[in-house]
């Protein structure tokens, strides 16, 4: 009895942890979404320049939102002013969320980068897969 008492308070502590964690989350997001709108609103007219054929600019995969090339973000603690062409790209929302606020400058910047966060996510894959490998030989043995 007791320990059925015990397991429902853990679960209970548990739950509220969680959902103040989701709140937290929550606000982060609901933070971000309002500066990004006051971004656009300031800066998005400046992109006169959409590049590519509808597919993600960096990965080929479907697009489904537009990459600011570069971001809103670094416009803006430009001031406005930026010496090239501003440039928008269709991306998916992978190569997107990789990429954040970060100050790429350039296609061939962001590109770069992408493959390098990919190239390190792919490794760090086929450690876990050969990790399996040996463990499933281990259990074959
Ligand atoms: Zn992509």
């Amino acid at each position: 009895m007791k320990s059925i008492h015990s397991h429902t308070e853990f679960d209970s502590s548990f739950e509220n942890d969680e959902s103040v964690f989701l709140e937290v989350e929550f606000n982060k997001r609901k933070q971000y979404n309002e500066e990004r709108r006051l971004l656009e609103i300031r800066w998005n007219h400046k992109y006169k320049i959409e590049l590519g054929n509808g597919n993600c600019y960096h990965c080929d995969d479907v697009a489904t939102v537009l990459d600011h090339i570069p971001a809103l973000a670094t416009l803006d603690k430009m001031g406005g002013q930026w010496p090239r062409e501003l440039v928008k790209v269709p991306s998916c929302q992978r190569c997107n969320d990789t990429l954040q606020d970060f100050d790429h400058l350039t296609e061939q910047e962001k590109r770069r980068y992408l493959a390098e966060q990919y190239t390190k996510k792919r490794n760090a894959l086929d450690k876990k897969i050969q990790g399996l490998r040996r463990l499933n030989d281990w259990f074959k043995r």
